[in-house]
């Protein structure tokens, strides 16, 4: 088959489809978290005092003795094995944003040679894959290959369905034979311990004397986009790359915002009933799903959950929502921009922090004194995104996200806070000292008028800010599609800890100079406010203007690409912050920054590989063929008629010989190797590799738009995403 043939089959093929079978959708209570281990299933499995033990351990993270883990051991293999299950796997969050695992079978066997079953507290609690092949930033010599997986018991053990089988799926971390951190799972138990303990000092400051472990929640919204296979089998950029480095904008694109909350495709509702009601076996639980902007972009978000498990979740959602995708027929595109001059796709994290005895202490309530608290803690992420933006940047950053971020229709790459216009009223008012604190009970009175009435969303919304206040949580928004929900949250668990540290420091001058708490908290949040306030921003994102006034009126960093980004994880400043709170060493930090470094480099050098590719063994030849077949229809039409015109094949030619110059380019740029350092290699992606391959763009896109869509070897966007 030739290419074009491959293209006009897909569309044979799609229009084919006699549909997929609905799957069988059965009753909630017949499907929540029928294959989790959770505490229900221990509990029935259990004896009493080995159910409380490992009770408390996942409530407070408190170690297993080795007994009892025998016994949870032994219970998980039997539940497991009653639901086929022969294997088990330790799930770990290796430094890329995937999941790793490595099966092992329950068998052994005796000395008669009979296959018998075995699964012991020591099996349960550490595994050890072969870890050489994990990135690890030279953490490890690959001589020094042990990298160990062990149990983490707060997040519970599930069974993977799939074709060939059940697997027990253990919830693990993963660390070097020295003791780093080769994942993003440790840094985010350690950042809720940090915050943890923060929160506690200040909460104890402010008279609470019984204080539940605190823990951050996360609710990640995950937008995505399905292409039928068949387009995608003959889409390599798709299928490598995760994205179209080539391709026209279609005569119709997102303009008539038609798509957004529109009725959602039959096929791709099918689809999402499949996928939920996987999810809901596994004990995620998915809450809404729609349209996105963009044709064949969709979006679904779970109910929040304590960080830990919702980062898991998270992990696992992306895992069974490809599978289930693929199942129904469709590729489905996690890539944070899989098609240029359309919208990208996000992962927005909301985040907020509380515990059993205060609530959530980003949602403003209705008394004076957990607004006192809500006032601290809020006041705490606006120092906390002032004084680490440049981290928050650098968290997400990636090969993938930097087409995404700072593009007309999504967050900016400079980092600042949306408060609404109530919320920023009141701190504007603390600011500026213009809340007068009565002397005898110690409630703050004026600004309190406003903040007493708090309603749960103060201010509309604000599309165009990278983090805006929600009502009761922060949203950030700049995440993108693709990545582990871990970075980002770690990076705002450990900032909102050292503010709340710095935070606790200064009331307990306050306190033991006498004043009321009210009073201390307006004289440490005016502080707060005076250095920090800057980050506060409720205007235009997307403006120019605001690109301009950020960093020359409010000094904050504008960081447009990963290879500006990234090397904040080798910054003073953030290396403190991550030793001084226990989540990353110097050494763990830097080596994430050279596994992401390599990351966007790799990722660059691929797409580069593609474009030349493309460009000569695709879409030149495709090119040549009509041209030539062009000039000969020409000249036979020419002898009828001389004023038949030959402009069309000076275009093509023009544009042909352009693209393959620009392809010459891209050879000598990406063979570069010898570079100064890591950070002088990612400059080159961003600023000698990258424009090239945009330059080879433009010019083919310009000749898929002159060639005869007959012989066009690549499937259009408007068959991608309009042919469902
Ligand atoms: P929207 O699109 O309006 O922002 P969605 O309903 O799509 O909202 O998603 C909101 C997400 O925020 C959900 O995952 C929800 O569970 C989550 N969420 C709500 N409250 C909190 C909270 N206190 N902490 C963390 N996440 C939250
Ligand atoms: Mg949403």
């Amino acid at each position: 088959m030739t290419a074009n043939e491959v293209r006009s089959g897909a569309i044979t093929e799609v229009l084919n489809r006699t549909g997929v079978e609905t799957a069988e959708i059965r009753p909630l209570s017949e499907t929540w978290a029928t294959d989790v281990f959770n505490l229900d299933k221990m509990e029935e499995a259990l004896s009493k005092n080995a159910f409380k033990a490992v009770k408390k351990t996942v409530q407070t993270g408190e170690p297993l003795d080795p007994a009892t883990a025998d016994i949870v051991a032994a219970a998980m293999k039997d539940w497991a094995m009653g639901k086929g299950a022969k294997f088990f796997s330790h799930v770990f969050y290796p430094l890329t944003n995937i999941t790793a695992e490595k099966h092992d079978g329950f068998i052994i066997t005796n000395a008669d040679g009979n296959a018998i079953t075995e699964f012991t507290g020591s099996l349960l609690i550490k595994g050890e894959p072969d870890g050489s092949s994990f990135p690890n930033g030279s953490l490890r010599m690959t001589n020094a290959a042990r990298g160990y997986t062990a149990w983490d018991p707060t997040s519970p053990a599930y069974i993977m369905q799939t074709a060939n089988g059940a697997t027990l799926m253990i919830p693990s971390v993963f660390m070097s034979w020295t003791g780093e951190s080769l994942d993003k799972k440790i840094p985010l138990l350690r950042s809720n311990a940090a915050m943890d303990q923060a929160a506690r000092r200040v909460l104890t400051l402010m008279g609470e004397t019984d204080i539940a472990p605190l823990n951050a929640s996360c609710g990640a919204e995950q937008e995505y986009f399905l292409v039928d296979q068949h387009f995608a089998a003959a889409r390599p950029d798709l299928i490598l790359a995760g994205r179209t480095l080539f391709g026209a904008p279609p005569a119709k694109g997102q303009e008539f915002d038609d798509h957004y909350f529109g009725a959602i495709p039959e096929r791709v509702q099918i689809f999402m009933q499949d996928f939920e009601d996987k999810l809901y076996r596994l004990g995620i639980p998915a809450k809404t799903h729609h349209n996105e902007v963009a044709p064949g972009q969709f979006e679904i978000a779970p109910y929040h959950e304590a960080a830990n498990i919702a980062a898991d979740h998270q992990q696992l959602l992306m895992t069974v929502m490809k599978k289930t995708a693929a199942e129904h027929g469709f590729l489905c595109l996690l890539h944070e921009k899989p098609f240029a001059g359309l919208n990208g796709s996000g992962k927005h994290v909301n985040w907020s922090v509380g515990n059993a005895t205060q609530g959530n202490l980003l949602d403003p309530g209705t008394s004076p004194e957990q607004n006192l608290n809500f006032l601290l803690f809020c006041g705490a992420v606006i120092r906390g995104v002032h004084k680490f933006g440049p981290l928050l940047r650098a968290v997400i950053a990636s090969a993938s996200n930097d087409h995404r971020l700072g593009a007309n229709e999504a967050p900016p790459a400079i980092l600042s806070v949306y408060l609404g216009d109530q919320l920023e009223a009141v701190f504007e008012d603390i600011k500026n000292g213009c809340v007068s604190v009565s002397s005898d009970g110690g409630e703050m009175d004026l600004g309190l008028s406003q903040i007493l009435n708090f309603k749960r969303d103060p201010g509309d919304r604000n599309r165009t800010s990278p983090f805006a206040f929600t009502g009761n949580r922060f949203e950030f928004r700049a995440v993108g599609s693709s990545q582990s929900v871990s970075g980002p949250l770690v990076a705002m668990n450990t900032m909102l800890a050292d503010s709340l540290n710095w935070i606790a420091d200064r009331l307990e001058v306050q306190l033991e100079g006498g004043k009321t708490h009210a009073e201390a908290v307006a004289v440490v949040l005016k502080e707060l406010l005076e250095q920090h306030g800057n980050a506060i921003f409720g205007g235009d994102g997307y403006s120019s203007d605001w690109h301009e006034a950020a960093v020359s009126e409010r000094g904050l960093r504008n960081l447009p690409t990963s290879a500006d980004a990234l090397p904040v994880f080798t910054e003073p400043e953030v290396v403190e912050l991550f030793e001084s709170t226990g989540v990353l060493s110097a050494v763990e930090l830097n080596a994430r920054y050279e596994v992401y470094a390599e990351q966007y480099i790799n990722s660059i050098a691929v797409e580069a590989k593609l474009v030349m590719e493309l460009a000569k063994t695709v879409i030149y030849p495709a090119t040549l063929k009509y041209a030539s077949e062009l000039a000969r229809t020409i000249t036979a039409a020419q002898e009828l008629d001389a004023s038949f015109d030959t402009g069309q094949v000076k275009v093509i030619a023009d544009n042909a010989n352009k693209l393959m110059e620009t392809v010459s380019q891209l050879a000598v740029e990406a063979e570069k190797h010898d570079f100064a350092d890591t950070e002088a290699h990612m400059h080159h992606c961003a600023k000698a590799i990258r424009p090239l391959m945009e330059k080879a763009r433009v010019y083919a896109d310009t000749l898929e738009a002159e060639v005869d869509d007959a012989v066009w070897p690549l499937p259009k966007y408007r068959e991608m995403l309009f042919i469902k």
